[in-house]
């Protein structure tokens, strides 16, 4: 089901991507782990969608699989219009980037952090000459607020945010239109979190580049997300816009999980009623029958057992699976 305004063509359009993993489970057997199963949706040229859940719920493999990083199980990816195939991927790596969640183990430690940078360009034949080559790693150094003497420093020298720096002027060397963000400030301490974001905004800004933000915090992706999808075990469970999502929030999952966000003012905390969440999340091997919410849910009934909800729109722009919609 395309979520997105219906209007505009988008940038890039996932649908219905499945991704299974298969377990061996002894001799002779095998089950199969169903990481991402079925997810839609659309990201919008300029745009920043949020890709929010506990972790386990499949949102990196969602960013890494729409990526085509593995060969994916199911499903369909177009970007630009063009649907990725075996034919169509070599542009479409060059056109859509990641930027990695930890910036200590995604930096080679054994290359200098131009090196680390211009790989993209190497890999692309993006540039003719080693000058050329030297002057836009300086350029892209430049760009993340770092100076072009650190061009030949190594990745141990450089604090955590400056390294994810280097990792977000590593996925600019390419030019790309699309970058999937893999929770790219969960490992930063919170001072240095709004810069790094600001940093994104502002290259989103400055380049037009649209964005997949996944973060397992919906505090983190409020801000620089237009809209926002919540996923557990596999599946997209509600996507609205940020500011209708947390005003509104539809499915009981996604109240749980804004009901869990710190607020500051002390008297406006206290008024917020907090969900908590009964059990644990179930096995991606076992989900349950019906709504894989069920087991958690404090608002569960016969039929969410039975019946798994239909992915529908409630509002414009607001999509949410849970039988209690048909009741409102
Ligand atoms: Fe809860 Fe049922 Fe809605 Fe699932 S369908 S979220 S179990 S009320």
């Amino acid at each position: 089901m395309n979520t997105a305004a219906p209007l505009v063509k988008p940038l890039l359009e996932v649908r219905d991507l499945k991704q299974y993993f298969p377990i061996a489970m002894g001799f002779f057997k095998t089950a199969l782990l169903k990481a991402v199963d079925g997810v839609s949706f659309t990201v919008q040229r300029g745009e920043t969608l949020g890709l929010v859940g506990e972790s386990g719920c499949g949102k990196t493999t969602v960013g890494r699989s729409l990526l085509h990083l593995y060969p994916i199980t199911g499903g369909e990816v177009f970007f630009n219009g063009v649907k990725i195939t075996r034919e169509t991927l070599p542009a479409f790596r060059r056109q859509a980037q990641l930027v990695f969640q930890d910036p200590y183990s995604s930096l080679n430690p054994r290359m200098t952090v131009g090196d680390i940078i211009a790989e993209p360009i190497d890999v692309h034949h993006l540039c003719a000459t080693k000058q050329e080559r030297a002057e836009r790693v300086n350029e892209l150094l430049q760009v993340v607020g770092l100076s072009s003497e650190q061009a030949t420093r190594y990745a141990h020298e450089f604090s955590g945010g400056q390294r994810q720096r280097i990792g977000i002027a590593r996925a600019l060397a390419s030019k790309p239109e699309f970058i999937v963000c893999d929770e790219p400030v969960s490992a930063l301490d919170v001072s240095i979190q709004a810069q790094v974001i600001n940093m994104l905004e502002d290259l989103q800004r400055r380049f037009g580049l649209s964005y997949l933000f996944i973060a397992h915090d919906l505090s983190v992706v409020k801000h620089i997300s237009r809209r926002i999808a919540v996923m557990y075990l596999g599946k997209i469970v509600e996507t609205a816009t940020s500011n209708e999502l947390h005003r509104f929030p539809l499915h009981p999952y996604t109240q749980s999980l804004l009901s869990a966000v710190p607020v500051p003012d002390p008297q406006k905390a206290r008024a917020i009623r907090r969900i908590v969440l009964t059990g644990d999340v179930p096995s991606p091997l076992r989900v349950p029958s019906g709504c894989p919410f069920r087991t958690r849910c404090a608002r569960a009934m016969p039929l969410c057992a039975q019946e798994e909800p239909v992915f529908q729109e409630a509002a414009p722009e607001h999509f949410a699976a849970c039988h209690l919609l048909q009741k409102a």
